[in-house]
């Protein structure tokens, strides 16, 4: 709840000269007041109305203010409360505090002291409104989401476990807050996981990704779950804690095996008799078969050069299927980038030289470490430099380039070639899909590359753009979070 209405305002004093200046003054900054000639009026009022303010005289007859002071606390805890005191002595003001009042105005004052102090009251109560908005907010969100979240202190005690949590580590509902984690998380492997996470270096933006998997004999099917664990620290990068987020991929998994199965099943149905298609092509080619007229050869060779397109179709599959399954959880090493591109620049030299592509890299000094899965990268890189030498004609360009920006690391990767429509730009990442026109129908391919560099790319919190001009080019650039100092 915000202060969202005009901010309501109780003035209690038993002299009516100052009451009404009070409210001539407030009515004048756009408040809504009230008055009350002492406590048992103010009394009155609360707990049926809610005042943001009350502006409370200290010496009254009848209930003395202090009186009235604790009474309204007790009834309206929201309210904050503004002593308005003749006897501005330190020992008063003090007594008033420690009753709840917030802050204290002496007798006599201006209308310039009193809108001030009301103001600031005003600031302060929204801003606590607005850490109540927030927390409730988040704590709904947490409770509500379907995964496991768990937050514990330095000490190991927990201070945060949603529902989704406690359900998955097969845990009773019950306040566990304060608690050891190792007094109710039965999981070797996911409290040895919270104690590295705690260890992290505090200057680096780090976490932790493991699978662990859970069987017992209440759940004799098992329960595969993906953990994350990421030490959250404070303003000066101090490690306070650990959150854990476990996400439930038992069902991916099992969808995986079958789906991986099925696709080596089928591409090896198709890879053996392909096998045996080409061999005996190549029987005949090589004319052990009998004589074979130029006419025969060129028709054979084409028949051979379809079927060697279906072979690697059938291994890109396989492929894919094999990185999305590692995909969910990976492991991650801080990798010096350049160094990494410097290595593809010169693995893929002898493919753009046999094409007459300038093959080159532009890096920086001192870049920052990167934070991903060494072989996901050089897949990413692989790809990427593979597409921009193939679909570049003779006397082209090919630049790799590096550099930091932001929270990110960005891999870059430019060439001089074909360039893609700009109504195919966002397609491109689809499983399967190629430009097809008249410059590119020759040049073979899958479809599946940059399919691969997505979901690699995506799997690390990154993302890729393509930017692209038929005729001129195209660049792709990869951003990866950086490991913060
Ligand atoms: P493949 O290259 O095997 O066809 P990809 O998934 O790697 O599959 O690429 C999909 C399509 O995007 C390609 O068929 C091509 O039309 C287009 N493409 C990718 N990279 C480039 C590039 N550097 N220049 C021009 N076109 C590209």
């Amino acid at each position: 709840m915000e202060i969202d209405h005009t901010p309501r305002i109780l003035v209690v004093d038993d002299e009516a000269r100052i009451r009404e200046a009070c409210k001539m003054v407030l009515q004048e900054c756009g408040y809504e007041v009230s008055l009350a000639s002492d406590g048992f009026q103010a009394l009155g009022h609360i707990p049926a109305e809610h005042f943001d303010i009350i502006l409370l005289d200290l010496m009254m007859p009848g209930m003395s203010g202090f009186d009235a002071l604790a009474k309204i606390k007790a009834l309206d805890p929201d309210t904050v409360v503004i002593v308005i005191t003749g006897y501005a002595t330190l020992e008063h003001s003090v007594d008033a505090m420690k009753k709840g009042a917030f802050d204290f105005i002496p007798k006599p004052f201006t209308p310039d002291h009193l809108r001030v102090t009301v103001a600031k009251a005003i600031e302060y109560t929204r801003a606590l409104w607005d850490i109540a908005d927030t927390r409730s907010r988040l704590r709904t969100m947490v409770n509500h989401i379907a995964d496991g979240v768990l937050c514990t202190n330095q000490q190991n005690k927990v201070a945060l476990a949603n529902p989704a949590f406690l359900r998955m580590i097969g845990c009773p509902v019950e306040s566990m807050i304060g608690r050891d984690i190792d007094e109710f998380v039965a999981l070797p492997p996911l409290r040895e996981m919270i104690a590295r996470a705690q260890g992290l270096p505090e200057s680096e933006f780090s976490e932790l990704t493991e699978e662990i998997c859970l069987a017992g004999p209440d759940r004799p099917e098992g329960l595969t779950l993906g953990v994350r664990c990421a030490p959250f620290r404070d303003r000066n990068g101090r490690n306070l804690g650990v959150i854990t987020v476990v996400h439930d991929i038992t069902a991916l998994k099992q969808m995986d095996r079958l789906k991986s199965q099925f696709v080596s099943t089928v591409s090896h149905e198709i890879q053996s008799p392909m096998n045996s298609v080409q061999m005996q092509l190549q029987v005949i080619l090589d004319g052990l078969a009998g004589e074979v007229t130029e006419k025969q050869r060129a028709i054979l060779l084409r028949a051979s050069e379809k079927i060697g397109n279906l072979s690697r179709l059938a291994a890109e599959l396989l492929d894919l299927a094999r990185i999305e399954s590692r995909l969910i959880t990976l492991e991650r090493e801080p990798l010096d980038l350049a160094a990494v591109i410097r290595d593809q620049v010169v693995f893929h030299q002898p493919r753009a030289e046999a094409q007459a592509v300038r093959l080159e890299h532009d890096l920086p000094e001192g870049l920052p470490p990167l934070l991903a899965n060494r072989q996901n990268l050089e897949e990413v890189l692989s790809n990427l430099i593979t597409n921009a030498i193939k679909y570049s004609p003779e006397g082209g360009r090919v630049t790799v380039s590096a550099f930091a920006q932001d929270d990110y690391l960005c891999i870059r990767v430019v060439d001089t070639g074909l360039g893609i429509p700009a109504e195919e730009l966002n397609a491109i990442f689809q499983q399967f899909y190629r430009v097809k026109d008249e410059k590119t129908r020759y040049i073979q391919g899958t479809g599946l590359g940059l399919a691969i560099v997505k979901s690699i790319v995506e799997s690390h919190q990154g993302r890729i753009m393509v930017e692209s001009q038929p005729g001129k080019g195209s660049t792709f650039t990869v951003f990866l979070p950086r490991l913060q100092a």
